[in-house]
């Protein structure tokens, strides 16, 4: 049988570019279809916005710092919508680069919402195209616990388009996009409250991680309410909003801001008209190939609920173009040692076990932990102070999991990435010659193990 392509992508995100970029490369005849922005969430309200806004709120504690080093300026000015409109010309710019890269690979680009009709056949602006196979690549989208008063609250995708910066803001959840956005807004002038409905936000970090983010956090002034969950919003006449919470008690904001966690994007794709399967959490289940229950159709991304970063759909859009049009040069992607940030101010950098799952997947446990106040802060006030900590297997000597809360963490974290990945041991680590004088050097002079 015949089809117009070999491969149809529904979704231009991180995933699905890739593997239609490569998939066209391997000599395939490819389709995309994109309902709303080229690039997805990562470029329009992901990964790079954030960054940039993380960017524009770290200059309040540079221009601080500067002073110890002989520098006075005048009164600092900051301006939301100047940030806003600079952020948003460099996603235009992203988009059309996204262009040029999807039609200068020969694919196919198709403006639209996707709509599976069965196995092998989509329908986009009410026009139908068959495929040999079809890639889900569809990504996800907030989701917001239904609350009264839940239409007053935003979340990540308006926070990047808000018309002004908010006085005051509460920020909802414990995960990445919640200390992220705490620490931007508070950067930024905002005052902030970050609540979170646990003991501790960032469940699944290592515990010193959590706990040294929660005091740096503290002392420059944020406020953080553990055990704290919102019951209802009720708008008030002039505008700002009262939050009343689980245990009584009444906040008054202007901005409730949700990062409670995403949702598989399935909205009208038509499904029902396949035999593609969703798991227990409402993921579309697949195989280690990426392969649904309807065999013609893959899926990859934050849609399969695995990991939720965008290198690991690039990962996962390459291996299924290799897969299908290259199989001579396939390789499984490997889930283990991914390393990730949190770009919290400051920062945090993680790659393998945190201390706990090392000790419940059973090692012997040795911990080496520094902590240090950079250079960098030595003229200054600031008293923050840098956490380094390594997970060590006592008896193979194999690093574990490499942890940072401090500075430029996220930069610093890639490197040890590729030492685990090897499967460097701690003899390594400490005859590898340090960069001095760099925060990074700790990591290559932990001598003395603080728990066994
Ligand atoms: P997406 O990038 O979401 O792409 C899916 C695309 O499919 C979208 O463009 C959507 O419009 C389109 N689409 C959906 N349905 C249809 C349809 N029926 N028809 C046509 N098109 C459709 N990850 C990191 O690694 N680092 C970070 O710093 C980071 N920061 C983040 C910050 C925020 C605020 C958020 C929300 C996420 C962040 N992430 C980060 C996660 C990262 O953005 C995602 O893991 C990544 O974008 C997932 O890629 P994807 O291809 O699965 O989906
Ligand atoms: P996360 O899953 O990371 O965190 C969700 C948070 O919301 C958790 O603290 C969770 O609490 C809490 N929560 C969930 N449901 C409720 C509820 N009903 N009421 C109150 N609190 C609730 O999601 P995010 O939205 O922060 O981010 C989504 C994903 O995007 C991340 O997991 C990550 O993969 C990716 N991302 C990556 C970034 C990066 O690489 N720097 C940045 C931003 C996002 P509990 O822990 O108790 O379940």
């Amino acid at each position: 049988m015949s089809y117009d392509f070999d491969l149809f992508v529904i979704g231009a995100g991180s995933g699905g570019v890739r593997a239609a970029r490569f998939a066209a490369g391997f000599g395939a005849k490819v389709a995309v279809a994109e309902s709303r922005y080229l690039g997805g969430t990562c470029v329009n309200v992901g990964c790079v916005p954030k960054k940039l806004l993380v960017y524009g709120a770290h200059f309040a504690e540079d221009f601080e710092h500067a002073k110890g080093f002989g520098w006075s300026l005048g009164q600092a000015g900051f301006d939301w919508a100047t940030l806003i409109a600079n952020k948003n010309r460099e996603i235009e710019r992203l988009n059309g680069i996204y262009r040029n890269l999807l039609v200068s690979s020969g694919v196919t680009l198709l403006d639209g919402h996707a709509r599976l009709l069965d196995g092998h056949s989509v329908e986009v602006n009410g026009q139908r195209y068959s495929a040999r196979h079809i890639l889900i690549a569809t990504g996800g989208w907030p989701h917001v616990p239904d609350i009264p008063g839940r239409e007053h609250a935003i979340d990540s995708n308006q926070a990047f388009y808000l018309p002004e910066l908010p006085k005051r803001v509460l920020v909802v959840g414990g995960g990445y996009i919640a200390v992220e956005f705490a620490s931007i807004f508070h950067g930024l002038g905002t005052q902030t409250s970050l609540l979170y409905r646990g003991e501790l936000f960032l469940r699944g970090f290592d515990g010193a991680v959590r706990r040294h983010l929660r005091e740096e956090l503290e002392k420059r002034g944020l406020d953080l309410q553990f055990n704290a969950d919102i019951a209802r919003i009720d708008k008030q006449a002039d505008g700002s909003l009262l939050a009343t919470l689980k245990d009584g008690r009444v906040l008054h904001t202007d901005c409730v801001f949700y990062a409670t966690g995403r949702r598989p994007m399935l909205d009208n794709l038509g499904l029902e008209n396949t035999g593609v399967d969703l798991d227990a959490r409402g993921y579309i289940q697949v195989d280690e190939l990426f392969q649904t229950s309807e065999p013609s159709i893959l899926a990859i991304g934050d849609v399969i609920g695995r990991v939720q970063l965008t290198p690991v759909a690039l990962a996962e859009g390459m291996a299924v173009a290799r897969r299908l049009f290259k199989p001579q040069e396939y390789r499984p992607v490997d889930y283990r040692m991914i390393p990730t940030a949190v770009f919290s101010l400051p920062n945090i950098g993680t790659v393998g076990l945190s201390e706990e799952q090392a000790r419940e997947e059973g090692y012997e446990v040795q911990v080496f932990e520094s902590r240090f106040r950079p250079m960098k802060l030595s003229l200054t006030e600031c008293q923050e102070r840098t956490l380094m900590k390594l997970v060590v297997d006592a008896d193979s000597d194999r690093v574990l999991g490499c942890h940072m809360v401090g500075p430029e963490a996220g930069e610093i974290i890639q490197g040890l990435a590729v030492a685990l990945k090897a499967g460097a041991s701690k003899q390594i680590f400490d005859e590898t010659i340090g960069v001095h004088p760099t925060a990074a050097e700790e990591f290559v002079t932990m001598r003395t193990p603080v728990a066994s």
